[in-house]
């Protein structure tokens, strides 16, 4: 096993596994909507005006997927050459709190 030395640190190598980094992107789109509601998606406005249940997260709610949204993230993923899945999944217990 070789050794890499990284400033002060050294940290094994082991040459059958391969380094591979992965970047998770977060970016805000500029719907009209919020994304899993229909609650407008309005910056600056009175506290607790644009809220609903799905997005509160109460129980039994039911989260829609926004359409704009999908629509512009696939433009951006495209526009940065990046490759688009055909099927993307949520699972609810990462939606909801
Ligand atoms: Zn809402």
């Amino acid at each position: 096993m070789a050794h890499q030395e990284s400033g002060s640190l050294t940290m094994p190598i082991d040459p059958q596994y391969e380094t591979v980094i992965g970047l998770e992107v977060h970016s805000q789109l500029r719907t009209k909507s919020k994304i899993f509601c229909g609650c407008p998606n309005k910056f600056g406005a009175e506290a607790n005006t644009q809220i609903c249940p799905v997005c509160a997260g109460f129980p039994g709610v039911l989260p829609v997927m926004n359409r704009e949204m999908v629509n512009m993230a696939i433009k951006t993923g495209l526009a940065i050459n990046g490759q688009i899945r055909k099927l993307s999944v949520f699972p609810e217990e990462l939606l909801l709190p």
